[in-house]
Order: structure tokens, then C-alpha cells, then sequence
């Protein structure tokens, strides 16, 4: 990136301790000489929608990465000279001493771009290889506080309201994977069932509390005092609770409790673990050293949820697939007449007139704008819980899944793909992954 004059219009409110630091801070920051390059920086991850900006300052250049929708794009690596002063003035701006390479420093900012204040948070820290900086960004996204935001189709979710409204016992697992909509799963699970009819708990970790609920009350232990998800077990079954939601397991000791709690008390109950989907989630959690007879009776169902990248609709390319690859993806003869592929912009593109190719202004050349949800239900069944004791293998469980018509996270994926919300490629690459 070279270092341009002509500069977006970023207004910056600068960080600091008080009104006349942060005064100062913008003060000197301005007339500094990688003012330029910084605000170009930031306009760029503004507009790309990066959240997360890394900067990697080695010998010779600084490569940087945007990370997008939960993906990395390299952008074009920058000489060291101009980081370096690229660096000084994000450093000035968000009040820390720009002197300092090595140790970890931590500061803020805010950037007035688009019509919007924009939060922005660095951290930066030597390494080996030079220095490691941060760039927080709180980019506009769409809400998904509801399950269906979230991507959840309407048959699916009158099946997990039923689960959470009307089951009298029995273990429900939640299972999503962190950065991929881990918390807003969970989340977005209570927000299918109708909260007015039952009380509803969730037992949270102290340090490890997530937003809030309405209408799902959290409870908190504290792992440093030595307690449990259980220590205070007693006084919340006094509150004569409907359902009780762990938000985490951490080993096969609370799992076995957790069984053991819906069975003596005849009460529904909820546990999050990682998965990238429902088979998998289930034999990671048998992994836990746990009596896995215990948890085969109490668990009825697993949801899980992986988050795919969504084609933008003002640049998507449509194409006429042939019926071969059609066939591979199960999608009957004479369904879809087209699917979708992005768009990637590569600067100096042309079209078949020879006439330059203006980049997307909504995606801004990556080809995918937001993300959404593919879930899966699974239901177990005397079958799959016979299997799972025996011989918990992927390949046998997904087959002996596949006879009882389960909708796997793939057939979902095909439905977005054959309805142009999403690409092949970005289907095949979550699935991989
Ligand atoms: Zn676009």
C-alpha cells in the first residue's frame, strides 16, 4: 500500500487518559507522516467489513490480513519504512507510546467513517520476528439475535420449541464451533421457545458470562473459589426451575451430574459443547471421561450450527450447472435452472470489451456479504445409541443417521446453494474444514 495524499474522509476521535489527552493525541497525530496511510488503512477495513486487522511487522515489509466474515484475506504487504510510520501514528492515535515495540500495549479509538462512530481497539506486541498489532474493529453487521436470523428454517425451529416447551426430561446438546456463531447459537436457541411458559435457567462461569437473555435467567459459580455448575445446585432447585442450560461442560465429572440431574429430578436440560456438527459434537463429548450409558439414556437430541459465508446479491455470477453436478448434490432434474458463484475482483479486470471492471461497492470486491447459519437436528434413537456404545465411528454412526431420513448439515447446505444464497465452493470449504 502505497502512501496516498488523498486521503477518505475519517474523522478520529483519538484516545487518551482525559478530554486534553485525547486533544493532544489527535493533535500530534495529524501532521505525523503515516497519518495518510493510516486512515487509508482504516477506511479499507471500515469498508471491507474486517473486524479483526493483524499487521505483521517482519524485517523487511508488513504483511497485513483482513479478517472477513470469519476468513482471512492477505492484502498487499507494505515496505517497513512506510509501516513503521504507519504505525507511530496508530499508536499516537490510540494514546500509547509509539516507542515501545516490544511490550504488549493496549489502547482505543474511534473512527467517524460513513456516517458512523466506529470503535476501534489495538493491541500490540513484539515477536520474534518484529512486532504483532491488532486492529479491533466493530463493524456494522446484521442482527441475529433470533434463531431464525440465524438461519434456521421454520420446520426446525417448531421442533426445538417443542424440545424446549415441552419436554419433561432428558438432555438437549447445543453444539456450534467459537468464531462460527458459538455464542449466538446458544443464544438464539431460547429465542425459539416461548419464554413467558417456563423458567428458564442458564448456569454460566463467572469470568465467562455472555450477554444476556431476556427472559432466560443466569446463574454464575466461580471457578477460582473452587465451585461448580453444581455448588449451588440445591438453592436453584428450590426455585423450582423448568429447564436448566449449562453453558459449558468442562469434564466427564459434571456431564455425569448433569445426567443425573434430569433423571432424579425429571427436569429438561440443555449443555453446549464444540461441533462441527451433530455427530461430531456428540463424540467429542464422549471423549469426556463420562459414563457414556448414562449419557446415551438422558440425551434425546443434538442441534448444531456451522455459520457459511453468503454470496452478494449485487455481484453474484449466475451459471447453468450441469446435470451431472446436480446429481452429485442431490437436487432433482429440472429444479434449478442456475446456481451462483462469486465474484472476485482482481484490480486492472477487464470485461470482454477490454473496458475496466469497477470493483463491487456493496462487497467491495470479496464476493460474500454476512454469514448465516446450516443447522442440524439430530434425533437419537435406540439404533444410533446402540452404535454410539459399541463402536463410536463417524463413518458407521453418519450411515446408520442416513437411514432414519436425518437432514444432515450437507443437505442443508445444498438447499442454500440451490437457492443462490450461497456458493458450491463455500459450502464444500465450511464442510471441509
Ligand atoms: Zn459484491
Amino acid at each position: 500500500m502505497a502512501i496516498n495524499e488523498d486521503t477518505p474522509p475519517i474523522e478520529f476521535v483519538a484516545g487518551g487518559e482525559t478530554p486534553e489527552q485525547k486533544e493532544t493525541n489527535l493533535e500530534l497525530v495529524l501532521p505525523s507522516p503515516g497519518f495518510p496511510t493510516l486512515t487509508n488503512l482504516i477506511a479499507d477495513a471500515i469498508e471491507k467489513r474486517s473486524d479483526l486487522t493483524v499487521l505483521d511487522f517482519t524485517p523487511n515489509q508488513v504483511n497485513i490480513r483482513f479478517q472477513i466474515d470469519g476468513i482471512w484475506h492477505s492484502m498487499a504487504p507494505m515496505d517497513r519504512e512506510s509501516g513503521d510510520y504507519m504505525l507511530a501514528a496508530l499508536k499516537q492515535l490510540a494514546g500509547l507510546e509509539y516507542r515501545e515495540r516490544r511490550a504488549r500495549q493496549e489502547g482505543e479509538f474511534r473512527a467517524h467513517y460513513l456516517k458512523r462512530k466506529t470503535p476501534c481497539r489495538i493491541i500490540s506486541q513484539g515477536v520474534r520476528t518484529g512486532e504483532r498489532v491488532a486492529i479491533y474493529i466493530d463493524v456494522p453487521r446484521s442482527k441475529l439475535e433470533n434463531i431464525e436470523d440465524l438461519g434456521m428454517r421454520t420446520s426446525m425451529k417448531d421442533q426445538l420449541a417443542n424440545v424446549l416447551e415441552q419436554t419433561k426430561s432428558g438432555l438437549t446438546l447445543i453444539c456450534a464451533m467459537p468464531g462460527e456463531g458459538y455464542t449466538a447459537t446458544w443464544r438464539g436457541v431460547f429465542s425459539a421457545a416461548d419464554q413467558y411458559t417456563r423458567d428458564y435457567y442458564v448456569l454460566e462461569e463467572v469470568s465467562r458470562v455472555e450477554p444476556e437473555v431476556i427472559n432466560v435467567a443466569s446463574e454464575t459459580y466461580d471457578e477460582s473459589l473452587g465451585e461448580t455448575a453444581f455448588t449451588q445446585m440445591p438453592q436453584l432447585l428450590l426455585r423450582e426451575p423448568n429447564f436448566i442450560a449449562f453453558a459449558e461442560v468442562p469434564n466427564g465429572k459434571i456431564l455425569d451430574q448433569i445426567c443425573d440431574l434430569t433423571v432424579r429430578e425429571d427436569l429438561p436440560v440443555m449443555a453446549r459443547a464444540y461441533g462441527k456438527n451433530a455427530l461430531d459434537g456428540l463424540l467429542r463429548l464422549m471423549l469426556l471421561k463420562s459414563d457414556h450409558q448414562k449419557l446415551l439414556e438422558s440425551l434425546t437430541t443434538v442441534v448444531a450450527m456451522r455459520m457459511i459465508r453468503k454470496l452478494c446479491e449485487e455481484c453474484r455470477v449466475a451459471f447453468r450447472p450441469n446435470p451431472m453436478l446436480l446429481q452429485k448434490l442431490g437436487i432433482p432434474p429440472g429444479r434449478v435452472n442456475q446456481l451462483y458463484r462469486p465474484f472476485i475482483y482482481q484490480p486492472e479486470m477487464v470485461d470482454e470489451d477490454g473496458k475496466e471492471i469497477e470493483m463491487c461497492s456493496h462487497c467491495h470486491g470479496i464476493g460474500y456479504f454476512e454469514r448465516t447459519g446450516i443447522f442440524e437436528m439430530l434425533k437419537l434413537n435406540d439404533s444410533i445409541r446402540e452404535l454410539l456404545l459399541k463402536s463410536p465411528n463417524l463413518n458407521q454412526l453418519a450411515a446408520e443417521v442416513r437411514k432414519h431420513k436425518h437432514i444432515s448439515m450437507r443437505e442443508e447446505g445444498v438447499v442454500l446453494v440451490a437457492k443462490g444464497i450461497t456458493s458450491l465452493e463455500e459450502l464444500q470449504r465450511v464442510l471441509k474444514v
